[in-house]
């Protein structure tokens, strides 16, 4: 038999087999949720209540303010979150840092270590947004939710923790770790309270075995044929980049214009960072795990490249980003053009023009590496680039540690009717700041989203359905309860 037909049999030889292993592979790990009832269970005087208190925080209009700013919205606000939830405000000691809510409920047996709940008291203007079919700040309760800027991000993210802590209070439960509370007034602007708290810890030597924040939720349609929705829990984030290009030239009447202007030059320099792809594409970790964790639930064809990862891990690299701009942010840094300028007057050629570039640096191509790929493309084209600012991505938490394993578990049973996987966060949150006290920095509120609400963070008509405020109040006090056992 000549030689390439023998090279030619191998290499058919090798397919089949490969393929028949990823096959068995993909048959053996098919998993079905377990069918069985939730941990956790609320009445309807309880989902009016919950419906009721956030409506309260939501009519309370606490847009964001710099550090430095006075902020008398927030006064009225944390007067009302203590007017609400009594006894946690009466019974926790007050850290107060500059405005920014930090409170310790003092556990019976402190040496446990500490564990610390928090998000964002501030939100994102509603001014100027069209759309909005009820008051922004009106907290009105209809259709099953709670509407308004905040209901979602992230007053019910408070709510549910500190009305979970409030019940427990109320039954007399014990606290044996230190529970540590944290709301920033300023994380939407990135304004530093977060900052500001995490030093106060560290300063003081205390130390956090874990950290919950908003981040990840229960969200459906994360992925084709994944009928379960998943329960996200957000372990790192993406970096932050801000960009400017400037082109020059030597403006001039628009009547006679010459070749390669600013404008032109900066279209040619965006052309070429769109289409040819200009990042790094790697699945690093939590993308493996969350693939391994999702697996089990796809169809066959789906299983096999997903729970073949040793053998897919290139295809995937390539087809990802056709899948959807989420799945392509997932393998590699993004880079969004976002603000430009140039002349002032339409027949007048700049002398100089500008975009601004919005990246987000991978975990595998840090900031300076992510920069330095664009700016030569920015050189090519003799457009110069100019850090803004620069930011690497977080830390990533162990996805192999107790604290994700454990709230893993009491996901599994508040929630069993979902898929718990860990999430590359391509926004970001100001938890990762407490990575100075903190080891164990998870993302994620037990609410469900639809896919509708999701759109509408920051958006108009922002709202949140009762129910699933009812199990996130019920989820974290579960959580809270097995960890204290
Ligand atoms: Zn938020």
């Amino acid at each position: 038999m000549p030689l390439p037909a023998t090279i030619a049999l191998c290499i058919l030889g090798v397919i089949v087999i490969l393929g028949t292993i990823c096959t068995i592979r993909a048959i053996k790990i098919k998993k079905k949720l377990p069918n069985v009832k939730s941990a956790v269970s609320w009445t309807k005087e309880e989902e009016d209540k919950y419906a009721s208190l956030l409506s309260e925080m939501v009519k309370i209009p606490t847009v964001s303010k710099k550090q430095e700013e006075e902020y008398p919205d927030f006064i009225v606000f944390q007067d009302k979150l203590k007017e609400l939830f009594p006894l946690f405000f009466a019974k926790a000691e007050n850290h107060d840092v500059d405005g920014n809510i930090l409170r310790k409920l003092p556990g019976t047996k402190p040496e446990r270590g500490a564990l610390l709940l928090m998000g964002h008291q501030d939100v994102v203007p509603a001014e100027g947004q069209t759309g909005w079919t009820v008051p922004p700040f009106g907290g009105v309760i209809k259709d099953g939710c709670v509407w308004g800027r905040g209901a979602m991000d992230c007053k019910s993210t408070v709510c549910c923790e500190l009305e979970a802590v409030e019940e427990l209070l109320k039954e007399g439960f014990d606290f044996r770790e230190d529970l540590w509370f944290f709301s920033a007034r300023n994380e939407e602007n990135s304004g530093g309270g977060s900052d500001a708290a995490a030093e106060y810890l560290k300063n003081r030597g205390i130390r956090l075995n874990v950290v919950l924040d908003e981040g990840g939720a229960v969200i459906g349609g994360v992925f084709p044929k994944l009928e379960a929705p998943c329960s996200a829990i957000g372990v790192v984030e993406k970096g932050f980049v801000n960009l400017k290009f400037t082109a020059k030239g030597a403006g001039g009447h628009a009547s006679t214009p010459p070749k390669n202007t600013p404008i032109a030059r900066l279209s040619m320099f965006i052309s070429e960072v769109e289409k040819k792809g200009v990042f790094e594409k790697k699945l690093v970790s939590p993308v493996p795990e969350m693939f391994t964790a999702i697996a089990p639930y796809l169809p066959l064809y789906f299983r096999v490249p997903l729970g073949n990862l040793w053998l897919y891990k290139g295809l995937l690299k390539r087809v990802l980003p056709l899948f959807s701009p989420m799945a392509g942010a997932f393998i590699s840094t993004t880079a969004a053009f976002t603000v430009s300028g140039g002349s002032e007057a339409p027949n007048v050629l700049p002398d100089s023009a500008y975009v601004i570039c919005n990246m987000r640096p991978s975990v595998h191509q840090n900031a300076d590496k992510s920069i330095a790929a664009i700016k030569k493309i920015a050189d090519k084209y003799d457009v110069e680039t100019e850090v803004l600012y620069k930011k690497d991505a977080s830390k990533t938490t162990d996805t192999n540690s107790r604290e994700f394993a454990f709230l893993t578990k009491c996901i599994s049973e508040c929630l069993p009717d979902t898929v718990v996987t860990p999430y590359l966060m391509t926004g970001g949150t100001d938890s990762r700041r407490f990575e100075i006290v903190c080891d164990n920095v998870l993302r994620f509120t037990p609410t469900r989203l639809t896919p509708e609400q999701l759109a509408a963070m920051h958006a108009a008509n922002e709202n949140i359905g009762i129910p699933a405020l009812a199990e996130g109040v019920k989820t974290y006090k579960y959580y809270i309860q097995k960890y204290n056992a």
